[in-house]
């Protein structure tokens, strides 16, 4: 078993009944729920013509391994109605491999650490609710650290409700 950390997003349909769907998903296909963050609605990052996110983050256990996970998280996108779109763009749901335990992985297909998460409000704020201390294998800070130096820009984040 790992431990992973995973990042949920949507922007379209009713947003928070897709990311409980998504958990319930993730659920039925065996990956157990340790930790799940609250859902905060958050403005679009990279697209700015786009309707706001809602987003939260889990801590889970998988057998999986990380290209497992990813195609797990894939499919869960598509029961869940994502079409392929551009990239930051609006979508149904985002599902995001943020860390794969310690482990760092880099292929055509999958970068962990998420490349990105240093530089997301709303991945950092929703993870430090539930593994403040998970240090970040590349650059050696804990989602605390990573959290504490983001910009006043990446800190506009409301909080909707707990996501479980
Ligand atoms: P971002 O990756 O910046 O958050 P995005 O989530 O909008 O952008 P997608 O269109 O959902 O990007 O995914 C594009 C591709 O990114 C996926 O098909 C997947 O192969 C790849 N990818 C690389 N690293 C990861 C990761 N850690 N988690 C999920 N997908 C990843
Ligand atoms: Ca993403
Ligand atoms: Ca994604």
């Amino acid at each position: 078993m790992t431990t992973v950390a995973i990042g949920l997003g949507c922007n379209l349909g009713n947003r928070l009944r897709t990311l409980w769907a998504a958990v319930h998903i993730l659920r039925q296909r065996g990956i157990r729920i340790a930790a799940a963050s609250d859902v905060f609605e958050t403005p679009p990052w990279g697209v700015q013509d786009q309707p706001l996110f809602l987003n939260a983050c889990l801590v889970a256990e998988t057998d999986c391994s990380p290209e497992e996970l990813l195609a797990l998280l894939k499919e869960t996108e598509e029961a869940l109605g994502r079409r392929p779109g551009e990239r930051w763009g609006p979508r149904e749901i985002d599902l995001d491999i943020l860390f794969y335990g310690q482990e760092m992985v880099q292929t055509e297909t999958l970068t962990v650490p998420h490349k990105e998460m240093a530089n997301r409000g709303f991945v950092l704020l929703p993870l430090e609710q539930i593994a403040p201390t998970w240090r970040h294998p590349g650059n050696g800070c804990t989602v605390r650290e990573m959290a504490e130096r983001l910009p006043d820009s990446e800190r506009r984040l409301v909080r909707i409700c707990a996501l479980l």
